[in-house]
């Protein structure tokens, strides 16, 4: 069994057919899916479809390129949330994002500061997205030290790589772009990262794995993009699959 640690399955992609995209999880042995809240409207999604699946579990962040609201303070906005009874088993995705210009850094930074300082608080894992922003989000990560977590949709940086490795409970999640042929550094990495520290993902709807390239990704295709990070480590699959278990279960601290 699978996890998808990270997927959105809210977007309105999913709208004609969410109730097959959840029951073909079961066929291809994916037992849960953690839905990524990026906004006060998705956290709202995202819980709705916590509670009506058994196997789905929801996270809430402000993404970096979100509506940030200025003085956000992640203690009085999302603490009654991980108070409620069926609270989140994550904070983020947050990070720093210089792709779009959404907003610029100086906005950016202290929102993604205050979920920092809120999850190690909670002891809660983090879940980091970052675009062309590697140093900019090392800075504060570095800045808030004791934090655990994910970094997403892995993009190949040595430097977050090699940070993430030297903290205890740091993971690495990949998602389909590693199968594609020409990710030759994110193979490399995909090669040197050790299995405790790895996890998978689909970022459903974006970025399907090679085998699916073109389509709308969905949580059953995390499978393929397993299989190829199996195929690259040259590993068993069903030692690798054991560990990536037990690493989500260990960082989310659920039974899944
Ligand atoms: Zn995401």
């Amino acid at each position: 069994m699978l996890i998808d640690t990270h997927c959105h399955l809210y977007f309105d992609s999913f709208d004609d057919d969410r109730e097959q995209v959840v029951a073909r999880m079961a066929e291809a042995r994916i037992s849960a899916a953690v839905v990524i809240g990026i906004d006060p409207q998705t956290w709202q999604q995202a819980r709705g479809l916590a509670e009506a699946h058994p196997n789905l579990y929801y996270s809430i962040g402000l993404h970096p390129t979100s509506e940030l609201p200025a003085g956000f303070s992640a203690h009085e906005v999302f603490g009654p949330w991980f108070d409620s009874g069926n609270p989140p088993i994550a904070v983020g995705e947050c990070g720093i994002d210089l792709h779009w210009d959404t907003n610029t850094l100086e906005a950016q930074q202290p929102v993604f500061r205050t979920q920092l300082e809120f999850a190690r608080e909670r002891d809660l894992p983090v879940i980091i997205h970052t675009r062309d922003a590697n140093a900019e989000t090392l800075e504060l990560l570095q800045a808030v030290p004791g934090t655990r977590g994910i970094l997403h949709c892995f993009n190949g940086s040595p430097e977050l790589m090699a940070w993430a490795l030297a903290q205890p409970q740091w993971y690495i999640s990949f998602a389909g772009n590693v199968s594609f042929k020409k990710a030759t550094e994110l193979h490399e990495a995909a090669r040197l990262i050790p299995a405790g520290r790895l996890l998978v993902e689909t970022d459903a709807p974006f970025i399907a794995p090679q085998a699916m390239r073109g389509k709308r990704n969905e949580p059953a295709y995390v499978r393929h993009t397993f299989e190829a990070l199996a195929a690259l480590r040259n590993e068993p699959i069903d030692e690798l699959e054991q560990i990536l278990l037990e690493n989500s279960q260990r960082i989310f601290g659920v039974d899944f």
